[in-house]
This record gives C-alpha cells, structure tokens and sequence, in this order.
C-alpha cells in the first residue's frame, strides 16, 4: 500500500509534546518533515513547567529548572534557539538544619567549579522557542492516548476521546512506566520491553516543588545565599529563585514527599513558618506561594507496584529497538543512555527518534 501523501494521514504521529516530543518535531522539520504531536494535557512542556502566580509575578519552576555545560545537547539547542541562560545565584550564607533539636547551622556555599544554570524568563521559553518552531497547529492538546495498533503499512493512535488518528510512524515520548500502565498495544509489545518498562523510573515523578515571591530579596540583603539543605522539613532544600534581571524575587525548592498529603493551606503555612525560623520575621510577607506535588500529576506519574530504583533502567539498549516493523519507537528522556531522566536526555533521545524515523526512510 502506498501511504505517501494518503488523506487523513499524518507522515509521523509524536505521543506526548514534552522537551522531547517537541524536540523531534523540530529535528524531523529540519529534514522536511512534518509531524503531528498528540499531548495529553491542555498545555505542552510535561515535567518542565513554570508558572507566574499572578500577573506579572516572578516566573517560578515548578519543574525543570538547572543544567549545565556538560549537558551538550540541551545546551545546543538553546544556543541553536537562542535561549538565553544564566548562573544560579549562590553567593552569601547557606543553612544546614539537621536536626528540630539542634541549632540550624550556617556555611559559606563555596564557588563550585561547574556552574548551575537556569534559562533566563524561565525552562518554558524553551518550550514556547521549539512551539513556534513546530508550529501551533501540529499540537492537539487534551488528547490522551490510550491504544497503538499496527494496521498493515500504517498505524493508528487512539486517544481517550475516541478520536483517533493514523500515520506512517509513531513516537512515543510518554514515561516507560506510564506506558507500561496505561497505553495498549496490537499487537503487544514484546514482553522483554515491557519488563524493562516497568522498572524504569520516571525521574521526579514523586518530588514537590513550591516556590515563595516576594517584594525584596530580603534574604539577600541579609547576606543569605538562600540556600538551604534541611533534614527538618517541609522544605529539605531551596535556592535563591530571583529572575534574570534582578527584578523579581523568589524562594524555589523541594519539599519532603509526606508534604503531598497535607493540602495547599497546610504546604504553604509550614513552608512559611520553616522560613520564618531560618530568615526572620521578614520572610513572613510573602507575595505569592505556588506549589506542586507532581505524584498527583497522572500524566507524569502512576504508582508503583514495587520498588523501583531511580535511574537504574534509564537508557537500556531495548529501547533503542524499533518496533512494529520500523514504525514505532520509544523515546523520552528515561529511554536516553546520555543523562537520561534530565532534560539533556530529552533533547537526545529527541534527536535519536527523529534519526530513527529518518533512517527507515533512508533519508
Ligand atoms: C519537579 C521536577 C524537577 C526537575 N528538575 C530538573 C532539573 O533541574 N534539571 C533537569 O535536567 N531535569 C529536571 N527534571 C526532569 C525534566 O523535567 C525531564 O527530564 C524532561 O522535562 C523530560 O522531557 P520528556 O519530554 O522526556 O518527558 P515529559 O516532560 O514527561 O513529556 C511527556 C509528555 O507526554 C504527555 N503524556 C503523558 N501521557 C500521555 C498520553 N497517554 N497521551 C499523550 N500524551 C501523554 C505528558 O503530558 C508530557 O507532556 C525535573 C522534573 C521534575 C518533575
């Protein structure tokens, strides 16, 4: 059956428009060729997200946030879009607390060697860079797939809706262990790719991000460094979070796991009161307090049957097999054998996807 230019069908169908997803759309655009992303969510970027609490508030992650020059291939391409980045801010005094009984203890956070960076107006201006690239119109959002199924020389993607959709190629940027929980295969996949699949653990999946605004960088002008590392809680470590410009202030970091059961109020009260004894009263007259338990995210994160180790299974060679006779790959950073579970992972196992298409093609 010839599928080139066939009506109603998409050249490739990308499953998820995450920093991946995206990513494989712009490579393969590149090479002439269009893509179609179907994206779960009502927003593109997955595990990369910031958010501006109220109308022109300080941009704060609530997902991806640091990276540096050793990440090649996400620094690659904020250079090929120009992305602008900076140095996370770490000068002054950090707080350690070990203990509720012990006193909090104080450090001078020392010059590492490799710089933290952060995207200047924050991660999604990567995200909205690869958009504009790929073009608004290749993303269908709300379209959660449920079902992949081999028809002849083609394949066709059903979403939750009912919707469905049919391309020459698919790939499938969604977490392997989502993918092993929620998405149906005909025929199946093969049973060595689904054992690896459910031990592959998605990369923050169970973190709690939450993040302070305030109208001073008070903690600054007290010759804090706004770091803290703590075994105390809520908050078990945080950074300075101030804008590029020196603009806009902010408090960023993560909170114990147990903190996902207490609800919004509760976070933010214990948040505040944690800062309070670290900082002062100052740190009391908060502007914004954004947060998010990712665990409640089922796009991102789907409970485990047993313990799966972080890391373990990411970038296994299994998922570098084509499927379905060269029509189906999996990619997505946990899939990358470079820095998988980062975003330098997603920007590769970007890239190895859309060769992967390409070379089927023999392009
Ligand atoms: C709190 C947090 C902090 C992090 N901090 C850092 C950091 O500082 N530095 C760093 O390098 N990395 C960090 N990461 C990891 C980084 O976010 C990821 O490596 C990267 O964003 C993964 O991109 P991806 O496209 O592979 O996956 P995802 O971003 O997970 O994209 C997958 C996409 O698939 C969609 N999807 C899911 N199910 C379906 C379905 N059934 N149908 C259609 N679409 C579906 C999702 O909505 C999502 O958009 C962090 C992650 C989190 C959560």
């Amino acid at each position: 059956m010839e599928v080139e230019n066939v009506p109603g069908v998409a050249d490739v169908i990308i499953v998820g428009a995450g920093l991946s997803g995206l990513a494989t759309a712009y490579y393969l655009q590149k090479k002439g060729i269009e893509a179609l992303l179907l994206e779960a969510r009502d927003r593109v970027g997955g595990r990369i997200h910031t958010v501006e609490a109220k109308g022109n508030a300080t941009p704060v992650e609530m997902g991806a946030t640091w990276f540096a020059d050793k990440h090649r291939y996400f620094m690659q391409l904020l250079q090929e879009l120009e992305v602008p980045h900076f140095h996370q801010f770490q000068k002054g005094i950090g707080v350690f607390e070990t203990h509720p009984a012990e006193e909090v203890q104080l450090f001078q956070v020392p010059d590492t060697e490799e710089a933290s960076l952060r995207v200047a107006g924050g991660t999604s201006q990567l995200i909205e860079a690869l958009l504009s690239k790929v073009g608004k119109e290749k993303v269908v959002l709300s379209s959660a797939v449920s079902n992949i199924t081999e028809q002849g020389d083609l394949v066709e993607v059903t979403c939750q809706t009912g919707q469905s959709f049919k391309s020459r190629q698919v790939v499938v940027t969604v977490p392997p262990y989502l993918v092993s929980q929620k998405l149906a295969f005909e025929p199946a996949l093969p049973e060595g790719v689904l054992k690896v699949m459910q031990q592959t653990h998605t990369w923050m999946g169970e973190s709690v991000k939450f993040a302070v605004e305030y109208a001073s960088p008070f903690w600054r002008q007290k010759g804090y460094s706004g770091s803290v590392f703590s075994h105390v809680g809520p908050i078990q470590e945080m950074y300075d979070h101030c804008n590029f410009e020196n603009t806009k202030y902010a408090l960023k970091g993560f909170l114990s796991a147990g903190a996902a059961a207490l609800n919004r109020e509760e976070r933010e009260q214990a948040v505040l009161q944690q800062l309070i004894k670290l900082f002062g009263p100052e740190a009391a007259a908060h502007v914004s307090y954004t947060d998010k338990p990712w665990i409640k995210e089922p796009f991102s994160y789907a409970e485990y049957k047993s313990y799966v180790s972080p890391h373990q299974y990411n970038g296994h060679p299994i998922y570098a097999q084509p499927l379905m006779n060269g029509k189906l790959f999996l990619s997505g950073t946990e899939t990358s054998p470079v820095f998988g579970g980062y975003m330098d992972g997603a920007v590769y196992s970007g890239l190895s996807a859309a060769e992967n298409v390409l070379r089927q093609r023999n392009i």
